[in-house]
Order: structure tokens, then C-alpha cells, then sequence
């Protein structure tokens, strides 16, 4: 993907940035480990510090210092996480701040209008996010308002895409409009919004509404009943996936872009990813262990540090344990992706996945 900040490589990892930081990561490790374009989430920085705030400061590459690529959500999904908070009409959403109780109106045309205060490279249609489980008629309704709102937020887009806050030397490149499609857990709402999404004509496709509580297979048949409508030649993401092995097996499929807060919140939590499966740091079992956390990885981290003392840290609460942990994890994924990538390109990629499935059914140290 030619964006106007950075060329991005696909298929590709995006780490979540929600507050215009990746937790506990500062920007030019980000840069260290590969990250090619990170995403902020429209819905805290208009709450905090301010769309206008923001577009004032340059926007939020200038803001943040982050000279590669972006993307901002729409700010649908995290309204719709607000439920007992909101309440959705044809016009818009209207909610009450997470923060402290104050209300809030967004409308197709407000959400652009923060989007492009914020000036990221990739902005996403407004869009209800469907929740689990939804019976058909719910279902229906919500994809027929998400539908009509993604043509405002085309219209709106396309009659304010001048008015983002970046320089002059950006000139001929703007800011890309994806649509997202919707259709809760059945196949024929996910064509019909895949195809309905098509004929209005964006520039990339998102598939949204998974990962909100379904079965992981359902997540796995709602991509794979989706993909086969949205033009190969353009950019297809899925929203909010995956555990490792999943990403490489969506990219297999033909997903294009990715994103997720798992490897940034579970390291947090002490959850790692290892080429041999998954572990808790806190376990006992590390306390004397002098290894790495995983032997075959070549971050920063395991080049360096003991899964004894990545423990010891951990144990103590110590701010530096959710930095290593989330440095560890995220070059994780990003080197995951990358494997793709080069496999891809050396047409091993059956091998790659083979490999993945296999350690996954065997060779894992434990679920958390
Ligand atoms: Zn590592």
C-alpha cells in the first residue's frame, strides 16, 4: 500500500495506539521492531486531548512523532462497547463519555470530521458494530443503517478531504476511506454488505464485527464467507484479530491487514507468545530460569534479558516489566507477519503455515 506517510508491505500487523501511544512502547522502538503503521483510536482522542487539540498541534503524526503510516477507527466500535451508555438512531449515536458521564453526539459526518482533524492516513466509515449474539432481524436493521452510513460518510469524506492538518509537500496524496462491512454471523448479510460496500467504490475494505464473543471458528467462517466479495486488488482487513497462529492463517486466506490489542494488554498481563506456545511469566517454574523467553526469537529483549529476571519484575510490579513484556510480544507478531511476507514471496508459504499448525497442536508450553 502506497499510503502519503510510509509504503506499507502487506499483509501487516498493526499495533494498537489508542491515547496516540502504544502502551508502554515509545515511538522509536516501535520504528526498532518494524512496526510499519499503528492505529489510534478516534474515540479517546476526541474525548482527550481533542480533535481540534490535535489538528491545531499538526495532527496526530506531528502530535505523537510518528513519521510512518496510521490508521484511525471510526470510533463505532468503541461507542458500541458503551452499550448501556448509548443510544443509536438513524442520525447517529448518542452516548455519555466513559470518562466522566458528559454526553456526546456522533453522526457519519462527525466521525469523518474527527478523522480528518487527526489526519491519519487510513480513516474507517462510521459503522454499528453488531453485538453477540444478534438474531437476524437485529442484524438486518443494524447492516441497512451501517450501509447508509457509510455512503455519508463517502459524501462527507469526499467534500472535506482537503481540510487535513498535514504540509504542502504531502500535495496529490490524501488521507483513504475504507468501508467496513457488517452482517453480525450470517453469511448472506456479510455478502450483501461486502457487495453493497463494493458498488459504492472505496479504496480498501474492512471486515468488522468479529471478535466480539463469538466462537474463534465462527470468526474464521465469517472471514472466509466475506473475502471471496471484496476485490482482491485492494487492501482487505479484519478488524481486532488475532491470536498469533490466526494472523498467519488469515494472510494466508488473503487478509491484507491485521490489528489487535492482544500482544500489547496480555503483556501486561504476563502472557507472552513464543515460538513454543504461550507462557505466563509469573510462573514459579521461571524464577531460576537463566533462558530467554524464547530461543528463537531475535528481539531486543531475549538478546538481552533472563526469563528469571523478566519474572523477578513482573513479581514486583516493576514499570519496566510491561515495556520488556510489550516489546517481546509485539516483535512477536511483527516478525509472525514478516514470515509471511518472505514466505509469500518465496512461495513457501504452505510450508510457513504447516509449521504454524503444527506448534500450535503440539509443541505449545500451556494456555495462560
Ligand atoms: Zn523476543
Amino acid at each position: 500500500m502506497i499510503l502519503p506517510h510510509a509504503a506499507v508491505q502487506t499483509p501487516v500487523f498493526m499495533p494498537v495506539g489508542t491515547q496516540a501511544t502504544v502502551k508502554a512502547v515509545p515511538q522509536h522502538l516501535l520504528e526498532e521492531l518494524g512496526a510499519q503503521i499503528i492505529l489510534g483510536n478516534t474515540y479517546h482522542l476526541y474525548l482527550r486531548p481533542g480533535h481540534e487539540v490535535i489538528r491545531r498541534l499538526g495532527g496526530l503524526h506531528r502530535f505523537m512523532s510518528w513519521p510512518r503510516a496510521m490508521l484511525t477507527d471510526s470510533g463505532g466500535f468503541q461507542v458500541f462497547s458503551l452499550s448501556d451508555l448509548r443510544k443509536v438512531t438513524e442520525e447517529g449515536v448518542q452516548f455519555r463519555s466513559h470518562l466522566n458521564g458528559s454526553s456526546h453526539f456522533f453522526s457519519p459526518e462527525h466521525s469523518i470530521d474527527v478523522q480528518i482533524a487527526l489526519g491519519a492516513d487510513i480513516i474507517m466509515a462510521f459503522d454499528e458494530c453488531t453485538e453477540y449474539p444478534a438474531d437476524y432481524a437485529r442484524v438486518r436493521q443494524s447492516l441497512d443503517i451501517t450501509l447508509r452510513w457509510a455512503q455519508r460518510s463517502k459524501d462527507h469524506f469526499a467534500a472535506h478531504r482537503d481540510e487535513r492538518p498535514w504540509p504542502a509537500h504531502f500535495a496529490g496524496q490524501t488521507q483513504s476511506l475504507f468501508g467496513i462491512v457488517q452482517g453480525g454471523m450470517f453469511t448472506d448479510l456479510r455478502r450483501e454488505s461486502a457487495e453493497r460496500l463494493v458498488e459504492m467504490d472505496f479504496p480498501g475494505y474492512a471486515i468488522g464485527g468479529l471478535s466480539v464473543g463469538e466462537p474463534r471458528a465462527l470468526t474464521r467462517e465469517m472471514i472466509e464467507a466475506t473475502l471471496p466479495y471484496l476485490p482482491e486488488d485492494k487492501p482487505r482487513y479484519v478488524m481486532g484479530v488475532g491470536y498469533p497462529e490466526e494472523i498467519v492463517e488469515y494472510a494466508a486466506m488473503g487478509v491484507d491487514m491485521m490489528d489487535c490489542v492482544l500482544p500489547t494488554r496480555a503483556a501486561r498481563h504476563g502472557l507472552l507468545f513464543t515460538s513454543e506456545g504461550r507462557l505466563n511469566i509469573k510462573n514459579r517454574r521461571f524464577a531460576e530460569d537463566q533462558g530467554p523467553l524464547d530461543p528463537e526469537c531475535c528481539c531486543m529483549v531475549c538478546a538481552r534479558y533472563s526469563r528469571a529476571y523478566l519474572r523477578h519484575i513482573f513479581v514486583t510490579q516493576e514499570l519496566l516489566a510491561a515495556v520488556l513484556n510489550t516489546l517481546h510480544n509485539l516483535a512477536f507478531y511483527l516478525d509472525t507477519m514478516e514470515s509471511v511476507r518472505d514466505a509469500i514471496q518465496l512461495g513457501v508459504l504452505p510450508a510457513l503455515l504447516a509449521r504454524v499448525r503444527a506448534r500450535n497442536n503440539g509443541g505449545a508450553t500451556g494456555q495462560p
